[in-house]
């Protein structure tokens, strides 16, 4: 849609020609910022001549540019240790996808969105990924992917603070991974999107819970566990009022899915 609240686009080439004020907004793939009225908006700063790499492969993991496109991030081929690179195209294929999300929406983008069903924040913290973020005025500073999410539709950002990239640490790369998603109805929003990884020796059992719960929620165990205690940890970290309620389930749906698709993997990954 025409956004006629906006009177200028600026397209900055660095960081530092950023000089932000209320009213300003990002602009990344416009996917969101293009779909409904910005009415407290009236400059938009597109991200796109930053010129950030798209994926950037090191010995230490991956640094995926918050402006890297969805269908880049599907694209990628990762070193044959890194056996959770599936998982990109498992989670990129339970967004409710259309040509322009495909083509346009940034991973960034989606994170900072921070909706419970945000495919790319459920593959990122899954990987255990770390967001680089630059406020306005002070050094870059580093949060989990688990903890940016604060809520449905709330994040960590302060003002004109800007998501600069996520990094996949090599060590989560390298686990085995076992998703399960379900939506209510065919190719809808996810209403549970469930991933656990862990190492070959299985250590490191980590479940990622979200689109379940308002943002994703993390429960680590040192060893892969049986099915009664991961029953018992989700029920001891997720207590009833934890799940998110919307048209794309009830919270009880969502906890009933919950507990039958973490037992799936569990018993995928044992
Ligand atoms: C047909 C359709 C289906 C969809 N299905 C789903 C779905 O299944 N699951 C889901 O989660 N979402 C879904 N969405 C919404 C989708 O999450 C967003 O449209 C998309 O992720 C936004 O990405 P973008 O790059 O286009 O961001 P934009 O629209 O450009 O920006 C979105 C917001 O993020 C801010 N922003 C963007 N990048 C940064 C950054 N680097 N730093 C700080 N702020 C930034 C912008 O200012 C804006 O507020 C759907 C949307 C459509 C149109």
């Amino acid at each position: 849609m025409n956004l006629n609240t906006i009177s200028e686009v600026k397209r900055p080439r660095s960081f530092e020609d950023i000089e932000w004020r209320d009213g300003h907004a990002f602009l990344a793939g416009g996917t969101w910022l293009f779909s409904e009225p910005q009415i407290a908006t009236d400059t938009l700063v597109d991200l796109e001549q930053l010129g950030w790499p798209a994926l950037t492969v090191t010995a230490e993991g991956l640094e995926i540019a918050a402006t890297c496109k969805i269908v880049e991030l599907h694209d990628f081929k990762g070193p044959a240790e890194w056996k959770a690179v599936p998982l990109f195209n498992r989670c990129i294929d339970c967004f409710l996808m259309s040509f322009k999300i495909w083509n346009a929406a940034t991973v960034g983008g989606n994170i900072v969105m921070s909706l419970p069903a945000g495919a790319m924040i459920s593959l990122t913290a899954a990987l255990e990924g770390v967001c680089t973020l630059w406020p306005q005025n002070g050094k870059p500073r580093q949060v989990p992917v688990v903890d940016f999410v604060t809520g449905m539709h709330t994040n960590v950002l302060q003002k004109g603070e800007l998501l600069r990239s996520i990094f996949l640490p090599a060590a989560a790369l390298r686990k085995r991974f076992a998703m399960r998603q379900i939506s209510l109805t065919h190719l809808g929003r996810s209403a549970a999107l469930i991933v656990a990884t862990v190492n070959d020796n299985g250590d490191d059992f980590l479940l990622t819970v979200s689109a379940a719960t308002p943002r994703p929620v993390h429960l680590r165990f040192a060893k892969t566990p049986s099915a009664a205690e991961l029953r018992q940890a989700i029920d001891q970290r997720l207590p009833p009022d934890a799940w998110f309620h919307d048209v794309h389930g009830s919270a009880p749906y969502k906890r009933h899915v919950t507990h039958y698709l973490a037992e799936q993997i569990r018993a995928e990954l044992s």
